[in-house]
């Protein structure tokens, strides 16, 4: 079975509505959707969200880079992930959303090809996954709004943005806590908002409103400050930017600077490295939580699968494409109801169609 032919595409997908987190505001996701046709009649479908804050890629170095590593790849064999993905980190260093992308259409082609759901072929450890929909920052009370919302529309999670001010993120976090009520988890993400200082007064402050994690409380690089911060902190800290690759996690786990790791298919490279961050935490008993950037229902099928499959990813942010007011998959997927991502009966990430509009004509067609 060899890959026979590579489409780019470049969507842009708007929000419902601005949506805001302590470094900035954005309006829309700029995303590459891949497709990757091979010599068997089976393709698969992948997605490129890029941050520039997180990664330093956008879609024009997303581009650049599957300029280079599409080549390499037409005539391999789609379903030898790892040679695909060895060839892919021999021609570019670095640019892990872009290999994103291509890592999730050759899962997606390897599910198809045995004609199984990737999450069964994974592991199969769930068959649904429970995600948090999340609060972007407004003024506390109107969080404390959109908190009540999102409970009356069935989420039993919520990950809530701070890190613009720590009296207002004290503030933010009682009201909503007070208006949801104490059975809803809610999560805390500073996005590296705060000083190490700041982080270890607001985490005391917020404990008794029982947080289940915050989530990168400082700087990425600040790995001193982010030691504090779990030495300190009552609630588990998380770590989301700091870790991108399998390496960064074991470096984090044995500087002791972590409870928890958020796994991203953008920071990591796709579901294969995904996976080897998982099992590194899991030999350390440091539990995962899958994420997303601003990706479409492929890019969450690809998480959603994930998280579905690995025992160890235990908590599961995948909510971009309830964010977006523009639906890229318009058949199949996953689904999401009272806050459970379940799986249509369908081979692969199992995505069905697209909206051709949205899609467009392919910008680079490899072959
Ligand atoms: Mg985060």
């Amino acid at each position: 079975m060899g890959i026979q032919q590579i489409e780019v595409y470049s969507v842009t997908l708007r929000y419902k509505e601005p949506f805001r987190i302590a470094p900035g505001a954005s309006s829309e996701s700029r995303n590459i959707v891949v497709r990757i046709l091979t010599d068997y009649d089976v393709f698969g479908w992948g997605e490129s969200s890029p941050s520039q804050r997180v990664t330093g890629e956008n879609t024009k170095t997303v581009v650049k880079a599957l300029d280079r590593i599409a080549p390499k790849l037409i005539g391999m064999c789609p379903l030898r992930i790892e040679q695909d993905v060895e060839a892919m980190d021999a021609v570019v260093e670095g640019n892990p959303a872009a290999k994103a992308a291509i890592d999730m259409a050759l899962h997606d082609i390897f599910g198809k090809t045995t004609r199984k759901p990737l999450f069964m072929l994974m592991g199969g450890y769930r068959t649904e996954v429970l995600t948090d929909l999340t609060l972007g920052i407004k003024s506390p009370k109107e969080m404390a709004k959109d908190a009540v919302r999102a409970v009356r529309r069935g989420f039993k999670a919520l990950k809530v943005k701070v890190g613009v001010s720590p009296a207002e993120d004290v503030e933010c976090i009682r009201l909503i806590r007070e208006a949801v009520g104490g059975d809803i988890q809610v999560r805390i993400d500073a996005n590296q908002g705060w000083t190490s200082k700041q982080a270890v007064e607001v985490l005391n402050k917020i404990e008794k409103f029982n947080i289940q994690l915050a989530e990168q409380p400082v700087p990425a690089e600040d790995i001193k400050g982010l030691i504090q911060v779990k030495k300190n902190s009552p609630i588990p800290v998380m770590a989301d930017e700091s870790v991108h690759s399998p390496e960064d996690a074991l470096h984090l786990i044995q500087a002791e600077a972590v409870d928890l790791i958020n796994i991203k298919l953008m920071k990591s490279g796709g579901i294969l490295k995904a996976r080897i961050i998982a099992a590194v935490a899991e030999a350390a008993g440091i539990p995962c939580m899958i994420g997303c950037m601003g990706e479409s229902g492929i890019g969450i099928a690809a998480g959603a699968h994930l998280a579905a499959a690995v025992k160890n990813i235990q908590y599961a942010d995948l909510d971009s494409d309830i964010l977006l007011k523009d639906k890229l998959v318009t058949k199949g997927g996953t689904k999401v109801k009272s806050s459970m991502r379940t799986f249509p009966k369908q081979y692969g990430l199992g995505v069905k169609e697209l909206d051709q509009k949205l899609l467009g004509e392919p910008i680079r067609v490899y072959k």
